[in-house]
Parts: structure tokens; sequence; C-alpha cells
């Protein structure tokens, strides 16, 4: 297959309806992500935005595309202690950032007594999404950010809405709006990749030869909805990205304007409890802590 330009093709989407070269197709997909953030108001041209890399191949490409699109950015990664996995995420963000020419911030959990392979299994990677939410909004608030950047894709979307509304919890859908404001302490979240197909990504940093890395978390679970999710785009294209636009329609309509706001005893953070998730953590796992 060519490219419209006459070249090799490295990209083919029956979605968009169009064939495209290792040239041809960075600049559409920054205009994909460019159009995302405009229609949806992801992102401010006047922001400060600390740009969460994990060291995969989603945060790698949004660093790029957002870097491209002329932000104001800094990357931002937390070694979790996850093993040789999270040795081999750090020297990707590392490279990252050279390539990119952007600051990196690295926050080590270790740091707070614990690593995320202290925690038991079963609740490994709930610990991680606390120690994550957590640690990017802090360190956001405190270094003047005005807004935090994640690398949801738009399975990723799909699968949190499945999952939440098969548990009832129906007023999650407000956590899926493509940029959520800030409130107290909490600051503003954007997700500009969240109508970017992981394949997207993929061939965006395989054909500039970004730096990520290919290893998965040791800990990820076998997710049969994400296959679910693929199934039903193969036999239906066009179904992930009609999807999460519709999720993003019904997540504008639920309002969090009724959510109360606590502060943790301990941190002062934002809580739901006396004592926030995170300080729970570091008072069940922390060696150096009582
Ligand atoms: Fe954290 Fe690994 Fe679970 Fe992802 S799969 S949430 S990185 S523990
Ligand atoms: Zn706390």
């Amino acid at each position: 297959m060519k490219c419209r330009c006459g070249r090799s093709a490295v990209f083919h989407s029956k979605v968009y309806r169009i064939t495209l070269c290792d040239r041809c197709y960075p600049k559409f997909y920054v205009n994909l992500v460019k159009r995302s953030i405009k229609r949806y108001r992801i992102l401010k041209s006047s922001e400060r935005v600390l740009v969460c890399v994990s060291g995969g191949k989603d945060s790698s490409a949004m660093a790029y595309a957002l870097k491209e699109l002329g932000y104001n950015i800094e990357l931002f990664h937390i070694d979790l202690g996850i093993g040789s996995y999270s040795k081999e995420s750090l020297k990707a963000v590392e490279e990252l950032a050279q390539t990119l020419n952007l600051d990196l911030n690295v926050v080590k959990l270790k740091d707070y007594g614990f690593t995320i392979d202290d925690v038991e299994r079963k609740k490994v990677c709930s610990a991680c999404g606390i120690v994550k939410r957590y640690l990017m909004n802090r360190f956001a608030r405190e270094k003047g950010f005005d807004v935090v950047a994640t690398a949801h894709t738009c399975e990723d979307i799909i699968l949190f809405f499945i999952k939440n509304m098969l548990s009832g919890n129906v007023e999650y859908i407000a956590k899926l709006k493509p940029r959520i404001e800030g409130y107290d302490k909490l600051v503003a979240k954007a997700k500009p990749l969240f109508e970017r197909t992981e394949k997207e990504n993929a061939t965006l940093v395989l054909t500039l030869n970004l730096p990520f890395t290919p290893l998965e978390c040791p800990h990820a679970p076998k997710d049969v909805w994400k296959e679910i999710i693929y199934d039903v785009e193969a036999k239906k294209k066009g179904f992930k990205l009609n999807f999460v636009k519709a999720i993003a329609k019904l997540a504008e309509n639920v309002s969090t304007e009724e959510w109360e706001v606590k502060h943790c005893k301990i941190c002062g953070e934002v809580s739901n409890s006396e004592v926030c998730s995170f300080c729970k953590l570091v008072r069940r796992y922390a060696r150096n802590v009582s």
C-alpha cells in the first residue's frame, strides 16, 4: 500500500479512510491530538502542563505530540520500584527527555518507605493507582503546574467505563471527562489521547523511533474486557472512537459539584475519609514509618 505522497505506507485506517507513510503519519497523528484538545478544551495554551510518562509507548507519544503543538510542558515519572520493569521504564523516560529536550522530574516511591512490590498481590494495582494519583497531583500543585496530563487511550476509557458501569459506580463517569477542572488542592487533569488508540500511539513511537520500553508490568492482570473491545472493533470498525465520544458526552452531563471536600489529617491532601488512601498505604507498608 502507498501513502498519498507515493511512499510506502506504515499506517492504514479504515476509520479515517487513510493510508500514510512514515513522513506523513506523525503530522496526521499530531493533528488528531490537536483536534481533540480543541474540541473538548482539554488544554489551554497559557498553561504549565505536567506530562506524566510511564516509559510506555502511549505516554511517549503524548509527550511528542504536546511538544510539537508548542505546549509549555515538563515530564514527570514515578519510580514505583517494580523490579527490572521500573529500571527499564526510568531508562526509557530519561532517553525520551533527552530526545525531546524536555525537563524530567522523577519521584521515587521508595522515598516514602515502600514500593509497589511490597504491596500484597491482590491489592497491587489499586494501590498503584492511589500512589500515582496522589504523587502526580501533589507534585504538580507544589511545583506550580496548572494541569496534569495523562496518556489514557480510548481503550483505557472504554475499559474504565464498562467496569464501573458493571459495578454500579454510575457517578464515576465524571472521571472520564477529557478534562476535569481542579478544585481545592486538586490540580486539573487532562487526557489529550482519549480519542487515540494504542495502535496509533505505537505507530507514532515506532515511526519516529521515540524511546519507550516494550516491557509490560509484571503485575498487569490479563484483561478479558480489552480482548472483547478489540474483537468488537475488528467486526465493527469505528466502534472504539464512537464509543469514547459517547462516553465524553455522557460524562459532561454528570455533575461533580455535590462532592464534599475533606482533608487527610496526616498529609492535608484531599481525601474521602479522615486519613487519605495514600497515607493508609504508607502506614501499612512503609518499613521505616510506624
Ligand atoms: Fe501499577 Fe503495574 Fe498495576 Fe499498572 S499493572 S497499575 S503499573 S502495578
Ligand atoms: Zn494523607
